[in-house]
């Protein structure tokens, strides 16, 4: 029901991913498009984290390689762990940390 980024094909966690960042072998993080619905693997380079003040403004997009449409769905705290563990480009939304 929910899409997010999972990592259960490669059976990744949070500290592989961590690894991948030290090794050559680039980080994919899974993601579903709710448009056309394909599933692929995405590099961190083609993400993007937004971290806001709550959860509610926490959010990750990507651009679909099958369809093109901006893809942008909310970021539990794991998922966020998981983004920036692995690389991916963070914006922060506020400055207050
Ligand atoms: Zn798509």
């Amino acid at each position: 029901m929910s899409e997010s980024v999972t990592s259960g094909a490669m059976g990744m966690t949070v500290e592989s991913a961590f690894a991948g960042m030290t090794s050559v072998t680039p980080v994919v993080f899974r993601a579903g498009c709710p448009d056309c619905r394909e599933r692929f693997e995405l590099t961190a380079s083609a993400l993007r984290l937004a971290i806001g003040a709550t959860s509610r403004t926490t959010f990750y997009s990507f651009t679909c390689p099958e369809c093109g449409a901006s893809v942008r769905k909310p970021a539990g705290e794991r998922i966020v762990e998981l983004l920036t563990g692995g690389g991916v480009r963070t914006l922060r939304l506020h400055s207050t940390l």
